[in-house]
């Protein structure tokens, strides 16, 4: 029988992670991961901004995330030797007559994200009717390459097993919980993503799945300077191919990438490009979103062996560096979790 403090199911960003946190701590944890090329993490953008586009204001909690996403991220470098955070300033394209509007944001508390303003761009393959603010730091974390290259280290390190958890599968003893009547841990910590509505203990911790769709495109005509932002993004990948996202739908939860999905994406590019593009790839997974929009963290109220840690919704690569470490804080030294992310809000009557 395998034995350990702590135990993680799943190893997408979340699992990652809170995983390498404890590593770091020299706590004693093994991860159990299903892989699934289905999952969010292997089929996000994985882009991040510090503003809210709809408010114009900063992201909520901005200046406490930006220094811990800089912080894991480039640590991940380090440990893998592979590059896969990339900086790239975003360029939000907006209709001339918005320029009113933006320079208000230029001067409030979000200005300091936003380095410039252009009332007409130059760009080419953008419309001459748009402007542009650019905003930084900005850019994108490749999620898949990053689990990945972690899964092999988790490996060569003994630290993972890669293989289903059957919820049926666990019993609960005085000292512990048996998985698979081969391993004994004191605690399990969710990390399923949204595979967690299945979960018997935390399927009702506020959960509102959204799917999302994505295309790679092949466009000779665009700029790679920037990550162009309108209602999609579109993030410069190299030798002249962009990935653009994301749809965002509730209605159909479901990994299948649709015509409609496609569509969609080609016509909110076509409001901005006057150049050709054409599709090379496209595909669709589920955002484990909650009706919040926060992430979920802490103990189940009633048994406290089990943890969470998920809810990262369509902010992962913002909201993971920042929650995994108070979650390890949580689970190694017992330090409170803020009321707004306690995963208790979604038990009380
Ligand atoms: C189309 C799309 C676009 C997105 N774009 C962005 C973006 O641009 N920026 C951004 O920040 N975020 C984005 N996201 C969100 C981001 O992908 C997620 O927030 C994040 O990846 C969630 O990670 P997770 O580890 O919680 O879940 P997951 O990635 O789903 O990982 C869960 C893991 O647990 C495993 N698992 C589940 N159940 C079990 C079980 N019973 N036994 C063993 N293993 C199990 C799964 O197989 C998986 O490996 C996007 C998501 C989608 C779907």
């Amino acid at each position: 029988m395998r034995k350990t403090k702590f135990l993680i199911i799943g190893q997408g960003l979340a699992g990652t992670l809170l995983a390498t946190e404890l590593w770091k701590q020299n706590a004693d944890f093994l991860v159990l991961d299903n892989p699934s090329p289905e999952a969010a993490s292997q089929v996000a953008g994985g882009a991040f901004i510090p503003i809210v586009f709809r408010t114009l204001k900063k992201a909520e909690m901005i200046d406490d995330y930006l220094p811990a996403l800089k912080n894991t991220y480039g640590f991940f470098e380090n440990l893998t030797g592979s590059r896969f955070f990339h900086l790239v300033p975003s360029l939000k394209l907006f209709p001339k007559d918005d320029i009113p509007k933006w320079q208000q944001a230029k001067d409030s508390a979000a200005g300091t994200f936003i380095t410039d303003l252009k009332e007409s761009l130059n760009l080419p393959g953008i419309k001459p009717e748009f402007g542009g603010a650019v905003i930084e730091p900005s850019g994108w974390v490749d999620i898949k390459m990053l689990t990945a290259l972690m899964g092999e280290w988790f490996l060569e390190n003994n630290l993972l097993i890669q293989e289903k958890l059957d919820y049926s599968m666990i019993e609960f003893e005085k000292d512990g919980v048996v998985i698979n009547s081969s391993i004994r841990a004191e605690k399990i910590i969710f990390c399923e993503g949204a595979s967690a509505i299945k979960n018997p203990w935390f399927k009702n911790a506020g959960f509102s799945l959204n799917k999302g769709e994505i295309i790679d495109i092949e466009a000779s005509g665009i700029s790679d300077e920037y990550i162009l932002r309108s209602e999609v993004f579109v993030l410069p990948l190299g030798k002249k191919t962009f990935r653009v996202g994301a749809t965002y739908d509730r209605n159909n939860i479901d990994n299948n990438p649709s015509p409609a999905g496609k569509q969609q994406l080609l016509q909110k590019l076509q409001y901005f490009l006057d150049t050709p593009v054409s599709v090379r790839s496209h595909w669709a997974g589920i955002r484990p979103s909650v009706k919040d929009r926060k992430p979920l963290l802490g103990a189940h109220p009633e048994m406290l062996r089990l943890n969470i840690f998920n809810g990262l919704g369509s902010k992962g690569v913002l909201f993971a560096p920042y929650w995994a470490a108070k979650m390890a804080a949580f689970l190694l030294h017992g330090e409170a979790l803020p009321d707004m992310v306690n995963v208790n809000r979604y038990f009380k009557s």
